[in-house]
């Protein structure tokens, strides 16, 4: 590729493609929250660019995953990649947690409060009951909800559900054993990689479409929760639990992962974060780290030029298990809850509640407000009313926007730091 000519237009192009999903991002809400029933029209957009979205998933899951791993060419250094991935997911997604209960705990946002109960989530009794379960489920799945575990048994089943780590686990272990061939595999690893490229060049196609797309998406989005006449007193009566998860998804977004990308990364906050913008601009507006999973690759790969061994194995694996978005709002909603109970909770309950709200961030997919509905997790481990859910959920279609945001972000600068970390040097077959 000659990247001296492409560049200065293809940076001019994103910066078109940025103003634009800006201007679709606040043009959505404007008409969604004024004129509802227009937003709602506006939902056909939405659907048709999501739909791509999640069409191209699977096909890159499983392309990247067996061309990164394809690429290592020392297979024990598959090991060493992974341990560090998998250090960084949960000690990131831990301190999220942490930093959710420390301010839930200064800012007391459920302390005299009155609020009316909703209904529980639709899908809230299909969820493990308690937190062996879940990890069984993880691990396994669940042969009555025909959904896989890490450990799958069907291949197809797992592409026509969707179920992401089975399809994970299977491309790792393709892509090892690809490589362990030796020169005899060299053309089959060039054949997955063009394919892996012409799946990119798609995605590259479909950001064409996203500013429409997420205008769609938003518009409807608000539009169905009312309008501004019905949405914004609701947002006031959680105003205070709201801003608590907001605050804590900056602390956590901005300072705690940002110091990480330049301390451990070695990279500019601010051009590491130009290079993954509209990824976390599609995060917020698709509300699903999985359907966004084509853009952060190509942010993180094509933009901040994290390699393509990295990048393709950290990346989808994170996508699926590292929400630290999501970890911090389950230990944030857990202790509001437990205020506007008048429970209190010890502090070896606190501990526990950050370490299952962890556990629950890995459980979640990556598809919308997920998180609200493993939070019964957290709930059940220490016994807090699982009723209490229904009180999040007028506005959670908004919040989840944001940790959804921040989850991706965690996953791009994780690629950056894994990469810092990988003493492997990019082998013959990649190109830089
Ligand atoms: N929507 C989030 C995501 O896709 C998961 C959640 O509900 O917290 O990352």
């Amino acid at each position: 590729m000659n990247a001296s000519q492409t560049k200065p237009k293809a940076s001019k192009e994103s910066l078109i493609l940025l103003i634009a999903i800006v201007t679709a991002i606040i043009l959505g809400f404007i008409l969604g929250g004024f004129f509802p029933s227009i937003g709602i029209k506006l939902e056909i957009f939405g659907q048709i660019f999501l739909n791509i979205l999640m069409l191209l998933v699977v096909p890159i899951v499983v392309l990247s995953m067996i061309v990164g791993i394809s690429r290592i060419q020392n297979l024990s250094q598959l090991g060493t990649l992974g341990s560090k991935t998998l250090a960084y997911y949960l000690i990131t997604t831990a301190v999220a947690a942490s930093i959710g209960i420390v301010l839930v705990n200064l800012i007391q946002p459920g302390i005299n409060q009155v609020i009316a109960t909703n209904e529980l989530p639709a899908n809230s009794e299909f969820l493990p009951v308690d937190i062996f379960t879940a990890l069984k489920e993880l691990i396994v799945g669940n042969p009555e909800k025909e959904q896989q575990g890490l450990i799958g048994y069907n291949l197809f089943l797992a592409m026509e559900k969707m179920d992401i780590l089975p399809l994970i686990l299977f491309s790792i272990f393709f892509g090892a054993a690809l490589s362990s061939l030796g020169k005899k595999a060299k053309k089959s690893i060039e054949l997955f990689s063009v394919m892996n490229d012409a799946i990119l060049k798609l995605v590259h196609w479909v950001m064409y479409l996203a500013p429409l797309g997420i205008l769609g998406l938003i518009a409807a989005r608000v539009a169905h929760s009312g309008g501004f006449k019905a949405f914004i007193p609701e947002l006031l009566s959680l105003g205070l639990y709201a801003l608590t998860v907001l605050i804590g998804l900056a602390l956590h977004g901005f300072l705690f992962l940002s110091l990480l990308l330049k301390l451990f990364g070695k990279r500019s906050i601010a051009s590491y974060l130009k290079g993954v913008a509209t990824a976390l601009l599609n995060a917020f507006s698709t509300a699903s780290s999985t359907a966004t999973l084509p853009l952060t690759l190509q942010g993180v790969h094509e933009e901040n030029k994290v390699s393509e061994k990295v990048s393709n194995f950290v990346l989808p694996l994170g996508a699926t298990i590292n929400m630290d978005g999501t970890a911090l709002y389950e230990a944030v909603a857990a202790i509001f809850i437990a205020q506007l109970y008048g429970i209190e909770l010890s502090w070896i309950q606190q501990l526990i509640v950050i370490l299952t709200a962890t556990l629950a961030a890995i459980g979640a997919a990556g598809i919308p407000e997920a998180g609200l509905v493993t939070m019964l997790i957290v709930l059940r481990a220490v016994n807090l009313p699982i009723e209490g859910i229904g009180l999040l959920l007028s506005i959670d279609w908004l919040l989840d926007r944001f940790r959804t945001t921040i989850n991706v972000w965690g996953d791009s600068v994780g690629a950056a730091i894994v990469e810092r970390w990988d003493t492997e040097k990019p082998s013959e077959n990649e190109e830089v």
